[in-house]
């Protein structure tokens, strides 16, 4: 019985102490559980608090970073179209302004008369008090000055042509344009494209070529002074030659047009017409000149 006893005691004996420690490493266990957990919550809490705080700065960053981006991508986009595009400057349609483009494209508004037409104090080769004779006060001043000044170099510049009202043009236009058998843009504007209308232009002549317009004017002395200096008095030679395409028109070295010295000396400088300044470069011709 010993022998069954025993083993059967000893069994027995074997399954408590195996239940003991059990019981003992599921304490330990708890109170290891308890212990750390207890001594990680604060540290959990601050964790978590800094935790936090760093998503705060890690989404302050992330921001950051989104708003340069978008700086980035703006700033490459500036950089693209100044690269990619030649800067364009609004064109000026604002009739009263010295500077509005006035050309087949941009006609001025039917019925439109300048607010300030003056008649300018200054030598024509006729006598009759014509509309022709005005230009707007300003213009009026400069042209002027700019004859005053080639008198006192010897000269004698005659103006020709300036203020043409619209019903003017209507009656230069069915004329010439009878005349020319339909080819009257070259020579006389389409009515309401006609800068004449503005007040701003002026046709001005010598009397070395019998007070004409046309082109021998450039080769006189009065042709060859104005062409250099009219941008002192803000006048422009508005139909150059060379840029008959551009313009529309044959080279009309008599018809100054006023655009106010910063942009006549501007236009000059950089050897532009009206239509080059407003709409950029016209697109390459080959001529065949070299
Ligand atoms: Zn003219």
């Amino acid at each position: 019985m010993d022998d069954h006893g025993s083993p059967l005691r000893s069994r027995a004996e074997r399954q408590r102490q195996e239940w003991r420690k059990k019981r003992l490493s599921i304490r330990l266990a708890l109170i290891f559980t308890v212990v750390t957990g207890m001594s990680l919550l604060p540290l959990s809490g601050v964790h978590e608090a800094a935790d936090s705080s760093h998503t705060e700065e890690e989404k302050e960053r992330k921001n950051t970073e989104i708003s340069l981006t978008k700086q980035d991508q703006k700033d490459v986009t500036k950089k693209e179209s100044h690269t990619d595009e030649p800067e364009q400057i609004e064109v000026d349609t604002d009739p009263t302004s010295h500077t509005v483009l006035v050309n087949q494209s941009h006609p001025l508004p039917d019925g439109y008369v300048p607010p300030d037409l003056v008649f300018p104090d200054v030598p024509f080769p006729f006598s009759e008090n014509l509309p022709k004779k005005q230009l707007r006060r300003e213009a009026g001043e400069a042209l002027e000055q700019l004859f005053a000044e080639a008198e006192k170099q010897g000269m004698m510049l005659y103006a020709q042509s300036g203020y043409r009202s619209y019903e003017r043009q209507q009656e230069l236009y069915a004329f010439k344009g009878n005349r020319a058998g339909g080819a009257a843009n070259q020579v006389s504007a389409r009515p309401g494209t006609s800068e004449h209308q503005t007040g701003l232009a002026m046709d001005v002549t010598c009397r070395a070529v019998g007070f004409k317009l046309n082109q021998s004017f450039a080769q006189t002395r009065e042709g060859r002074w104005v062409a250099e200096h009219a941008h002192q008095y803000g006048f422009i030679i508005r139909y150059p030659k060379g840029k008959e395409e551009i313009t529309g028109y044959t080279y009309e070295p008599w018809h100054l047009r006023y655009v106010g010295k910063k942009m006549a000396s501007e236009l000059k400088r950089k050897n532009l017409t009206l239509e080059e300044y407003y709409e950029g470069p016209a697109p390459e011709v080959d001529s065949g000149k070299k």
